[in-house]
C-alpha cells in the first residue's frame, strides 16, 4: 500500500501523460480526445489536484486538449478466515462476510490508465479508442 506526498500528483500526472503520449504515436493520432483513468479509494491521490495538475503537464503536447475522467475504485478485501471477497469502506478494511480484520487488500490502491480516446484524422473525421489498461 502507498500513500503519495501532497502535490505527488503532479509527477503522477506526468507518467500519465507519458503513457497517453506513448499510445497516441503507436496509433499516428493527431490529438488526444479524452483520457480514462481510474483511482482506487486507497490510492490517496486526490481527484482535484489530479484535475489542476493534468493541463500542466499536457500543455504542448498532443493532449493538450484532452479531458480527464476520472473514475474511483472501490476497495476489495479477501478474507484469510472464511475465503471471501468483499467490497469495503477505505477505512475499514474487515471481511464484508464474517467481520474478521484478518484480510488481504486485492484491489483498491491502483492507478490504472483505462481508456485513452484519439483523434486519428486531423480533419476531425476519425476518432479511436485505446485501452491500454496499465498501471500508471
Ligand atoms: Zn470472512
Amino acid at each position: 500500500m502507498k500513500y503519495w506526498q501532497p502535490m505527488h500528483e503532479l509527477a503522477i500526472c506526468q507518467a500519465l501523460i507519458d503513457q497517453v503520449l506513448a499510445v497516441s504515436k503507436t496509433e499516428h493520432a493527431s490529438s488526444v480526445t479524452d483520457v480514462y483513468v481510474s483511482i482506487g479509494a486507497l490510492s490517496g491521490v486526490e481527484f482535484q489536484l489530479m484535475r489542476n495538475a493534468f493541463p500542466i503537464v499536457a500543455t504542448d503536447t498532443l493532449a493538450s486538449e484532452a479531458t480527464l475522467h476520472l473514475q474511483q475504485m472501490p476497495v476489495r478485501v479477501r478474507c484469510e478466515d472464511c475465503g471471501a471477497e468483499t467490497e469495503v469502506s477505505a477505512n475499514h478494511l474487515i471481511c464484508g462476510r464474517c467481520g474478521d480484520w484478518r484480510t488481504q487488500l486485492i484491489s483498491g490502491d491502483e492507478l490504472l490508465l483505462q481508456r485513452v480516446v484519439l483523434q486519428t484524422n486531423p480533419a476531425g473525421g476519425g476518432s479511436q479508442c485505446v485501452k491500454p489498461a496499465a498501471a500508471i
